[in-house]
């Protein structure tokens, strides 16, 4: 049977969420195809989470425990996984496009070969006919993100090479329940590390800064674009607080200095899908949009009503921000008395 496999990144917490958002894709994706799906464990006192990778998906885990993969080293780690991987061979490697994993993932490919597409915001598994052999191609990967500055998705295979790999942005899936009545095979692995496999490279201290906003988590969003101003967001914070959410912003508010870039959502911020997004000041650039477009509920707020925002909101409300929101904060206050 084809193989999915999906690098399972270790933070503090054990197996970081994005990595579990794959392993729920690659269960869908497997079992509508008929594939199997292997988790990738790599570091040191790693083997105690992999019964975890089982209950979220993975029929199978590959263990590389070894005290020098404590601190995370590039060269070391894809060493282990190119090992692994070139035993195995998989037909599609996945992996976060966390820090770590846009980082590690580019480097593995380069080894073995094979092409990548960075920072997809879908995968999915489709036939494809070479338009120019008329070749035709069964079950690849497609590799789905926007191209051209967000004006186009693109969606690329890689019919030639194996495995098919892809990075995928953390937040566009969700955490599969945890079913601690799975069961699946764990193979652990001894790899002989020399002193060529670490070059020059020695790390000698991690630091992990954590984020101040907690975008992906939150169940409501209130994020103001341009035409917020600063004054807005003094609006936008308020109310966000009143309804117990996070701020985002727009990349023209980033920009514009008016708030920090870990608020940013879209194409080049966070990709996020709370209950509830309200977009306040934002005209609904596709490269915001992307970010945002899988929330629950979207609300806009915009002067202009031939703004794009409005074509995805399900409620919109036409009108100057400067009224609408005290009038919202307002109500609210008094609800909460
Ligand atoms: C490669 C690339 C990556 C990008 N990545 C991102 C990204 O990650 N995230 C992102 O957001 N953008 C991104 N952008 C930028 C994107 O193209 C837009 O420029 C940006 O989203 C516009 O932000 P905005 O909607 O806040 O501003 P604008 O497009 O200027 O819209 C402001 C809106 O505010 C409304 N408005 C003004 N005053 C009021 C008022 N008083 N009351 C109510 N409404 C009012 C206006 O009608 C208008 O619709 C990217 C662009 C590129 C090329």
């Amino acid at each position: 049977m084809s193989k999915i496999f999906v690098y399972a990144e270790v933070v503090e917490e054990g197996i970081a969420e994005p990595s579990l958002e794959l392993i729920g894709r690659a269960r869908e994706l497997a079992d509508k195809h008929g594939f199997s799906v292997s988790a990738m464990l790599v570091g040191f006192g790693v083997r105690k989470l992999a019964d975890e990778l089982i209950y979220r998906g993975a029929s199978e885990v590959h263990v590389v425990d070894n005290e020098v993969l404590s601190k995370y080293n590039l060269l070391f780690y894809t060493r282990a996984i190119v090992e692994v991987v070139e035993n195995e061979k998989p037909d599609i490697f996945l992996f976060p496009a966390t820090t770590t994993g846009r980082e590690l993932a580019p480097r593995v490919a380069a080894r073995l070969g094979t092409g990548i597409t960075a920072d997809c915001t879908a995968i999915e598994i489709g036939d494809y006919v070479d338009p120019i052999t008329g070749k035709k191609y069964e079950k690849l990967l497609y590799q789905i993100r926007p191209t051209f500055g967000g004006t186009i998705m693109a969606a690329i295979v890689t019919p030639n090479h194996r495995p098919q790999m892809a990075t995928v942005r953390p937040g566009v899936y969700s955490v599969p329940p945890r079913d601690t009545s799975r069961s699946g095979r764990i193979k652990e692995w001894t790899i002989d590390f020399s002193e060529e496999d670490v070059g020059c490279l020695e790390v000698l201290e991690v630091k992990r800064e954590r984020r101040k906003v907690d975008l992906r988590s939150a169940k409501i969003i209130v994020s103001g674009g341009r035409g917020a101003r600063p004054e807005g967001f003094k609006l936008i914070r308020e109310l966000a607080e009143l309804l117990g959410g996070e701020v985002g912003a727009s990349r023209a508010a980033v920009d514009a200095g008016w708030i920090s870039y870990d608020h940013q959502v879209g194409l080049t911020g966070q990709t996020v899908k709370p209950d509830i997004y309200i977009a306040v000041g934002i005209s609904g650039a596709i490269q915001h949009v992307v970010g945002m477009k899988d929330s629950k509920i979207i609300i806009a707020i915009n002067k202009d009503p031939e703004a794009p925002i409005f074509r995805i909101a399900d409620y919109g409300l036409v009108g100057d921000l400067f009224v609408i929101i005290p009038k919202l904060i307002e109500r609210l206050k008094v609800a909460k008395s």
